[in-house]
């Protein structure tokens, strides 16, 4: 065995470190081949490489909100967080339903914008062939089929049908659908022929109901939020009612057992970065959301750490399959730089996002990014001797991935 793989079982040996509360009990079933393959490198100090992860669903709530998050800090956060590439969802004020506000939403992003990205366009109740054709320069249609924050829900079948029936066949849909409205994105999905990728999968039925698609054939792939895996109905009253809120809602310690337990299913990890202020939040009427783009990998590296999930799992959800679903081209000398064994304490002090607060303050975690390469220049670097990291790309200097491919 080489020396690497032996320093990597240590690292990553079944049942070492369970930092996070007791999600980590099952004994991992652990590849070391498969697990290896996609660790680029092993530095001194462990310290190892990878490769820059892709969210495929943010809010980064400019225009129209930039007092919760804009394109700068947004992708700042990204940045910290060791994603490189993010797809924007389209409910911002004006929602990203025709030309203008894509124009709008891209003269924002071209500004401000430090990792690369693309923007989703907005299915509404008139504007299909608009879309079809604006297709090629968003990162996929977004049809929400359940309430989201925001106008821009579509009831009637109907209307699914013509979005499904006219934009482009090679372009990704995205659907919000819970649940029964899940049942029937999937049945469009199988009745056109073509692919459909489930947001944020949250309930036991859902993710059972994915398994039998895809087991039929039905060209169906979804994502998974981590606040979905690591919280549930039992962390609200820590939470509180306001900062609880989120769509998907939290759903019963059940529902998140069986995500875990169909990991197989789950094709990304999304975070589904929804920021709002903590004002927002404590008010009479929160609006829901979470923040998620500077916790995700920490969170799921302590699964790693802890043999609930291996590396090759991580990988593969934040970086290839994104890439695939979505058609997104390669991001060269762009790496990601982590320390597998740092033990540190999620601080919303110590956070890029302009929100200011999170979920998960106070948790312990195992694995933090230290440094960020795009494109071969330094964009993020974690300091010495704290937890907040430096910034080093410029605001303008991302890139839209569809002016790349
Ligand atoms: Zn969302």
């Amino acid at each position: 065995m080489l020396v690497r793989e032996l320093m990597f079982l240590q690292l990553f040996r079944p049942g070492a470190a369970a930092c996070v509360g007791d999600l980590f009990l099952p004994p991992p079933k652990i590849e070391p081949s498969r697990l290896y393959f996609f660790i680029w490198n092993i530095f001194d100090k462990g310290k190892m490489k990878l490769p820059g992860l892709i969210d495929p669903h943010v809010h980064l709530r400019e225009p129209g909100a930039a007092h919760k998050e804009d394109w700068d800090t947004g992708t700042a956060a990204a940045l910290a967080g060791g994603f490189t590439a993010v797809l924007t969802m389209p409910n911002t004020n004006p929602p990203i339903i025709n030309a203008q506000s894509l124009a709008i939403a891209e003269q924002a992003a071209s500004s401000k914008a430090r990792c690369d990205y693309a923007h989703y366009l907005g299915a509404g109740p008139h504007n299909s062939h608009e879309l079809a054709e604006l297709a090629p320069r968003a990162a996929g249609l977004k049809m929400y089929l359940d309430n989201t924050y925001g106008p821009l829900r579509l009831d009637d079948m109907s209307l699914w049908m013509e979005h499904f029936a006219r934009w482009p066949r090679g372009m990704p849909i995205v659907a919000h659908a819970e649940s029964r409205t899940m049942a029937g994105g999937i049945l469009l999905s199988a009745l056109f022929d073509r692919p459909v990728h489930i947001a944020h999968v949250s309930l036991r039925e859902e993710i059972l109901l994915i398994r039998l698609a895809k087991e039929k054939g039905i060209k169906v792939t979804c994502e998974v939020a981590p606040h979905h895996l690591f919280l549930s109905t039992d962390d609200l009253p820590a939470l509180g009612a306001g900062r609880g809120e989120v769509r998907p809602r939290l759903a019963s310690p059940v529902d998140r057992e069986a995500l875990w337990a169909n990991l197989e299913v789950i094709d990304c990890f999304a975070t589904d970065h929804a920021p709002h202020t903590l004002e927002e939040k404590d008010s009479f009427n929160p609006p829901p959301g979470f923040p998620g783009l500077e916790t995700a990998l920490p969170l799921l590296l302590t699964a790693v750490s802890g043999g609930r999930l291996s590396l090759d799992d991580l990988v593969a959800r934040m970086h290839i399959n994104p890439r695939r679903i979505f058609s997104l081209p390669e991001q060269p000398e762009t790496w990601v730089e982590v320390d597998p064994l740092a033990e540190w304490e999620i601080r919303a002090e110590n956070m890029h996002t302009r929100c200011a607060w999170t979920p998960f303050d106070g948790w312990k975690v195992r694995g933090q990014v230290q440094r960020v390469v795009l494109r071969g220049r330094e964009v993020y670097r974690l300091g010495e001797n704290t937890d907040r990291g430096e910034i080093r790309a410029s605001p303008g200097s991302g890139r839209n991935l569809r002016d790349i491919s």
